[in-house]
Parts: structure tokens; sequence; C-alpha cells
């Protein structure tokens, strides 16, 4: 029995990576009954057919997570991307993704794009975002500039990119892997395209990585239970949780806050805090 991932997946048929190349297989029996339950990212064991090019998914691997949308298994890390300038960066849709991934339980790197259209911006907001402490990288694709230290933190990982439409992540992976070809660019219809049909998930292999370009990974969807959780998805806010005067403080009109204080002090950032404020109105409890 040979082990691989399955990296794509189209009407009953899964594309399994494995150490030996790329094999066609279609699903045993006992597990064509659960076929919705298949997703890419999952490692599977699976018997070869003669020829070696295709086979039978034998048996799925334990998982370490699943996300719903995109659907992918055992994803590790999410990579933001923002452009710098053109688009401006969407620092609410950034922070975002960010507390969704950290929700998630995942790790995150923020990539910050086109770094050549505005270098000293691009150093502050690495310096920003470093301190809350976020693994950031400044990239420009043009200048060839961030692209090794970027396709390292990809290594032997699943990783999600996400990020508005725009900020260069197709590009991005085209830069480091120019086989990939990806369409660049043509924005509008890109999002054309997006809106009549729907794109099937497919990672893609990037040395001994993998990587998911999904659009759809822009939104929070929050329980309401999540009210409480939000505050930890901050991760300047720990060192300061345990000090303020309520036990059960949220941080918005509680006396004696201590990150309220933090915010005055300048140890965290106001713009996040006030994103803080913003998610913790959606996350409210709806009666
Ligand atoms: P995506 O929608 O996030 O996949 O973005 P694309 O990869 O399609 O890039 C959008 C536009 O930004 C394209 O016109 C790219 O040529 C351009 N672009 C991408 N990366 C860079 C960069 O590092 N510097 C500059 N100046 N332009 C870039
Ligand atoms: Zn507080």
């Amino acid at each position: 029995m040979d082990t691989g991932i399955i990296v794509k997946g189209i009407g009953g048929t899964y594309d399994v990576q494995t150490t030996e190349g790329l094999v066609s297989c279609t699903l045993r029996g006992k597990l064509r009954l659960r076929d919705d339950r298949v997703l890419v990212g999952d490692q599977v064991e699976i018997t070869r057919d003669s020829g070696g090019q295709t086979g039978v998914v034998e048996t799925i691997l334990p998982r370490t997570n699943e996300l719903l949308r995109p659907a992918i298994a055992n994803v590790n890390q999410v990579a933001v991307v923002s452009a710098v300038q053109n688009p401006l960066p969407n620092y609410l849709l950034l922070d975002r993704i960010l507390v969704q991934a950290e929700l998630l339980n995942l790790d995150c790197i923020i990539v910050f794009n086109k770094g050549d259209l505005n270098p000293a911006g691009a150093l502050e907001l690495a310096d920003e975002y470093g301190k809350i402490p976020y693994r950031t990288v400044i990239t420009s694709v043009v200048q060839h500039e961030g692209l090794d230290q970027l396709k390292k933190l990809l290594q032997g990982k699943i990783t999600t990119l996400a990020g508005p439409s725009g900020a260069g992540k197709s590009s991005l992976l085209n830069a480091l892997d120019p086989n990939l070809k990806l369409e660049t660019g043509k924005v509008s219809a890109k999002a054309q395209r997006g809106r009549h049909t729907t794109r099937s998930v497919e990672l893609l292999a990037l040395g001994d990585g993998y990587v998911a370009d999904t659009p759809g990974f822009s939104r929070l969807d929050m329980g309401s239970d999540q009210e409480r959780d939000l505050q930890f998805a901050f991760p300047e806010f720990g060192p300061h949780l345990n000090f303020c005067q309520f036990r059960g403080c949220l941080h918005r009109h509680e006396p004696r806050c201590q990150v309220k204080e933090a915010v005055k002090s300048g140890d965290i950032s106001q713009r996040r805090y006030e994103h803080y404020l913003i998610l913790l109105e959606e996350a409210a409890p709806r009666y």
C-alpha cells in the first residue's frame, strides 16, 4: 500500500500525490458512501493498478483539522497576502483573516507584497505586525525580493493563501514556481469567472509543501458563541488579560481595563483595538 495526499478532486476522481508521482484514483466502495467527506489535503492509503498511474483510495488517515470554506484538510498555516500599495492595505480585512486563523488554531504568515511600490511603508507594516508577533515577509515580484524567504516558510506545510484580489497572490506563486503559469492581473476577468463557476480547491505543490490559492477564504464566519474567545485571537492582548479589574472583562467599557491602558500607552495598536471592537460587535450573541 502507498500513501499520498489528495491534491485535487473532481467528479469522484481524486489526484493523489505520492513520492512516485501523481496517481489518479477512485474511491474504494465503503469510502464512496461518504464521497462528500473526502477532502483535498487528506492523507490517504492507496493501492495502484498495474500501470501505476491509476489506483484506488483505500483509507483516509486521521486529520489534524478540516476547514469548511475552503474545504481542505490538514491545513498548517495561513499566509495572508496584502499589497502595500495598489491596492492599499485593507487593514480590517487583514485583521479579520488573522483572527479567523487564530480561532482555527492555524499559524499565520503575513506577506506584504509590492514592496517595490512603497519600501518605507512596507518596513513600517512589517514592523507593526512583527511586534504582535506575527511572522512577516516583504516581497516584490518585480524586484525578486523576499521570495526565497517566503519559499522557506512554505516548505513541508500545507498553506492556504488569503487576501484581497489584486494583492499579487497568483504572481507570487508563479514567481516561486514558473511552471504553475497561473493567470494574473486580469482582476475583473478573474472576479467574473469566480461569480459564474465554483472553482474547485486544488493544492499546488511547491517544493515539498503545498499551497491552496483560495479566494473564498477572506471572510470571517464567526459563531455568536465566540465573543469571549475573540480576545485570545489578538496575541498582543495576551500579557494584559489577567490584570483587568473584572474577571469577565471584554475590554470595551469596563473600568480599570488593562487592555485599554495598553492601547493608551501604545503597547497595543489603536487600529487593532478598534478592529477588536468591530469584530466583538459582530460576535455578540443575537437574541
Ligand atoms: P491576485 O488577484 O492576488 O492573484 O493578484 P495578481 O497576481 O493577479 O496581481 C495583480 C496585479 O499586481 C498584476 O497586475 C501584477 O502584475 C501586479 N503585481 C503582483 N506582484 C507585484 C509586485 O510585487 N510589484 C508590483 N509593482 N506589481 C505586482
Ligand atoms: Zn479589560
